[in-house]
């Protein structure tokens, strides 16, 4: 008889937002005259921009033509694509990442599951508290986790590093040695960010202990202050001991279309061994690339014309984060984030756990957030807005809450 991958059995109850899916869905179908506004998952819902609509219908031109038609894309991405990050994304800010070192794929959610392959299970991890839930999923389904204790809702072997209002959410150096370390900023879902010296400190820790930062930048795009660092290889000494993830889908609204990269420096190393060369193996072993299409669209991020688009849709959201931000003060609510990022953290009023909270503006209100604590422990009492929404339903979800 076969046997299953048991550390799938030790995930506890079901993903984060699939809970929150059948919870709106019954709600809606006992209140079919209520009009919801989901400010809850994070997902965009602008349209693609004109640039890059006008590359997508060019790249399907070319594959209807024998001439042009492209079939396996290059492993590790398509080279126009790979130099147009590398000199936007990383040689613009005075970085040395070169277009051999970037992976392109069809997301950051992927990566950031997969990426803990290429190390061993006996590696510990350390977590921000609270986290973006796939970074601790994952590594419990490749058992690296340990035992759940379901009381306090955390696993033995994860180190747990809390992001709270005192340390301005972005974390402290542990005090138990990890192996690999998750950050992501501007974070997801406290909406903060970490400055530049901060990072340096994790970078030289890293290098010191000899550790791994896979360093989560989904959100890079949405930085509005300075001293905000827009990649952690603005760092000294980054190359040596981190990984770093990015993903189109929240800079220019790839969520449905997928495209994502990851860097692995040619200078970071286990020994002798180059992680560059074990995720090399292991994209040409289990992956088959992102769409050419997809490829070119991501090309078009970087051409004048889509920097100025995606521009203006970023500040579409900021600018609901501002009205979520400034209207939730206004009525009291203890908030933070929204301002490099388009989530807005909020306090749950006294005594309500995130939880009730959830409940309590799905029936109040018919407006549905994150409840806190699907990110963890220290998310507890916390909740999570996202900024986009469009803005019409932003302000109208706003002003049911600051009615209550
Ligand atoms: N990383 C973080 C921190 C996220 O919040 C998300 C999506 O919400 C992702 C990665 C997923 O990105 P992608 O759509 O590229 O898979």
């Amino acid at each position: 008889m076969f046997k299953l991958n048991d550390n799938y059995l030790k995930l506890p109850g079901s993903y984060l937002f699939s809970t929150i899916g059948k919870k709106v869905n019954a709600f809606a179908a006992q209140n079919p005259d209520k009009k919801i506004i989901r400010l809850g998952i994070g997902d965009v819902t602008q349209p693609l921009a004109p640039a890059i609509i006008k590359a997508l219908h060019g790249a399907v031109d070319e594959m209807a033509q024998a001439e042009t038609f492209k079939g396996y894309a290059p492993d590790l991405g398509y080279e126009f694509l790979r130099q147009a990050i590398a000199d936007n994304d990383y040689k613009a800010r005075g970085c040395g990442i070169s277009a051999d070192e970037i992976f392109i794929s069809d997301g950051a959610k992927c990566d950031a599951g997969n990426i803990q392959e290429i190390f061993s299970v006996d590696n510990k991890i350390a977590v921000c508290d609270p986290v973006y839930p796939v970074y601790v999923d994952t590594n419990v389904m490749a058992g690296r986790t340990g035992v759940y204790d379901s009381v306090k809702e955390v696993w033995s072997d994860v180190i747990y590093m809390p992001c709270v209002a005192e340390n301005h959410f972005a974390p402290e150096l542990p005090k138990e040695t990890p192996d690999l370390i998750y950050l992501c900023f501007p974070n997801n879902p406290t909406g903060a960010t970490i400055t530049k010296s901060r990072l340096q400190e994790w970078v030289d820790y890293a290098n010191k202990v000899g550790a791994v930062i896979i360093y989560d930048a989904a959100y890079e795009a949405y930085i509005s202050e300075e001293d905000v660092p827009h990649t952690i290889y603005e760092c000294k000494g980054a190359e040596s001991c981190a990984i770093e993830l990015r993903s189109f889908s929240k800079n220019a609204g790839f969520t449905g279309v997928r495209l994502g990269f990851t860097v692995i420096p040619k200078e970071l190393k286990c020994g002798e061994v180059a992680l560059h060369s074990l995720w090399a193996r292991r994209h040409g072993t289990k992956y088959n690339g992102a769409p050419y299409i997809v490829q070119r669209a991501g090309e078009a991020v970087y051409s004048q014309e889509g920097k100025v688009q995606l521009k203006e849709q970023v500040a579409y959201y900021m600018n609901n984060a501002k009205y979520i931000l400034e209207g939730l003060k206004s009525a009291g609510y203890t908030v933070s984030g929204g301002v490099n990022a388009p989530y807005i953290w909020l306090k749950a009023p006294d005594g309500m756990t995130s939880w009730e909270f959830f409940d309590y503006l799905l029936e109040k209100a018919n407006v549905v957030g994150t409840p806190g604590s699907g990110f963890g422990p220290s998310g507890e009492t916390y909740f999570r807005l996202t900024a986009f929404g469009s803005y019409e339903n932003t302000v109208e979800a706003v002003n049911r809450i600051k009615a209550l």
